[in-house]
Order: C-alpha cells, then sequence, then structure tokens
C-alpha cells in the first residue's frame, strides 16, 4: 500500500475516516509541528503545498500540516513566493514533502500483508487503525480515557451512553498446592491443613465482617485468610485485620483467581 493511497479520492476533509487516517499520517510524517513556523502544541490544519486554485494535487505528498496563522497567512499564494524569504525551509519543505515516510510504509505493509493472510485462514477479520479508534471517539463525544478507547476500536455505530464506572478485575491466584512448608534445609517444617475450606470459607474469598464489639469492632470488608482455628484474618484496603471469629463474617464472593473491584471511570485520564 503506498501512502498515496490516503488521498487518491480527495476525502481527507476533517471528521471523515479518510480524514482521520490522512490527519495521523500528516502528523507522523511532519512531526506534529507546523511545516512553515515550526509551532508545536496548536491546532494543525491540513495544508496544500502547491494551493489546489493553482494546480495543486491532493496527493498526500502535496499536503503538511500548518498551524492556523501560517495556513491563512499563506492562503492561495505559491508556496515559492510565501517562502521566498526563508530559501532554506523552502527546499526542505519541498524534499520533505516527496520523501516517503518509511517507517510507517514499513508498518502499514506488513499490516495489508498480515491482514491478507489472516483473511485466508479466518473468516470474518476487520483490521483497526489508530486513525478509527480517534474518528469513532471525535465523532461520539467519547472522552480520551484507557478503557474509553478500548469502546472505540474497530468498527462501531454509536455509543449509547458511557459507562460510570468500570470492573477492575487483577489476577490473585488460587491458593497454592504445596501442602506443607519447607525449611531453609528443605524439611517439611509443618504440614499446611489439607482442607481447603474452613466452616464455609476458603483463603481468598471476598467477605465482610461485622464485628459488634471489642477491639475489632466494625465492618471489615476484604479478602479471608481461613484457620482451622475459625478466627480469620481479613485483607481490607486499610490494612489486615486478624483473629476474626468466622460468625461474624458473611461471604460477599467465592475465591475464583481474581479480584474484582470497581472504580469511577471519570477518576482515570
Ligand atoms: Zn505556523
Amino acid at each position: 500500500m503506498s501512502a498515496d493511497r490516503f488521498a487518491s479520492d480527495a476525502e481527507y476533509v476533517h471528521g471523515t475516516l479518510q480524514g482521520m487516517e490522512v490527519r495521523e499520517y500528516l502528523l507522523a510524517k511532519w512531526n506534529r509541528t507546523c511545516t512553515y513556523c515550526g509551532a508545536t502544541g496548536v491546532p494543525l490544519n491540513i495544508d496544500h503545498i502547491h494551493p489546489r486554485s493553482r494546480g495543486g494535487s491532493d496527493r498526500i505528498s502535496n499536503l503538511t500540516l500548518a498551524c492556523i496563522p501560517c495556513n491563512e497567512q499563506k492562503g492561495n499564494k505559491p508556496v515559492e513566493e510565501f517562502l521566498k524569504k526563508k530559501p532554506a525551509l523552502l527546499s526542505k519543505v519541498l524534499q520533505q514533502a516527496k520523501a516517503p515516510l518509511r517507517d510507517p510504509a514499513a508498518v502499514n505493509a506488513t499490516r495489508c500483508a498480515l491482514i491478507q493472510t489472516l483473511k485466508a485462514s479466518h473468516q470474518d477479520v476487520r483490521p483497526s487503525s489508530g486513525g478509527r479508534t480517534k474518528w469513532n471517539r471525535e465523532r461520539t463525544a467519547t472522552p480520551k480515557t484507557h478503557t474509553l478507547d478500548a469502546l472505540c476500536v474497530g468498527a462501531l455505530e454509536s455509543v449509547a451512553r458511557h459507562p460510570g464506572t468500570v470492573l477492575v478485575v487483577t489476577a490473585t491466584g488460587r491458593g497454592t498446592y504445596r501442602r506443607t512448608t519447607p525449611d531453609r534445609y528443605g524439611f517439611p517444617r509443618l504440614n499446611l491443613p489439607r482442607a481447603k475450606q474452613q466452616f464455609g470459607f476458603a483463603t481468598g474469598d471476598l467477605v465482610r465482617a461485622n464485628v459488634p464489639t471489642g477491639k475489632k469492632q466494625g465492618r471489615h470488608t476484604g479478602r479471608v485468610a481461613v484457620r482451622a482455628t475459625g478466627n480469620f484474618n481479613i485483607k481490607t484496603d486499610h490494612g489486615l485485620v486478624q483473629g476474626i471469629h468466622h460468625r461474624h463474617i458473611r461471604l460477599l464472593q467465592r475465591a475464583d483467581g481474581y479480584g474484582y473491584t470497581t472504580r469511577a471511570e471519570a477518576d482515570h485520564d
């Protein structure tokens, strides 16, 4: 795939998928700066190096990025006239315009070959791109967050609502199969209990304890570590609470090797 494919039909208009791909390509090629004044971190327009009104083409080799003031100043002027006081920059721009963008072009070629290979052996292969993700995000007014970007990958028609909370799943493991703890010479030091459950609870279960009186009084929510004595430890958000009797404990969720918590989506950008 050549880079020129992007602009073959002049569909680089802002807001279209094609336009977003072209923008991403140009941002990489021109290093996210205004070609004419070097400004960064400002809005950049797509600029025809040779103006269309003077016969400049829509090919991507004739496109660059310009900040709004430069874009307006340049207008329909020939680029040679606009940059007549900066001949070094002029020749640099003209040279850079013709230069293919090697790395992205190589990535693109690899990507195409990969898609073709996958399509040969799988029925439903739908490629996506960073440009499409961005296009989906802007089109559906989705905030840019790590989680919501996952929503915007691939073909997306519309977004009915944005989630306010996300489920966070953490792998916590399923305990150990080891039935003893060795000492430093490798001799068995103590026998771990054979039974995984004690009084109906297993280590790792998510529980809530409601302790009515005493030093441990209060509510403690977290993962339980069971003991044969019936006095369990609970690992809560604010630390380990030790020696809670099982009759104060209520099961919230069985341990399945994963920890589940939720957090507000807006908290993380
Ligand atoms: Zn500029």
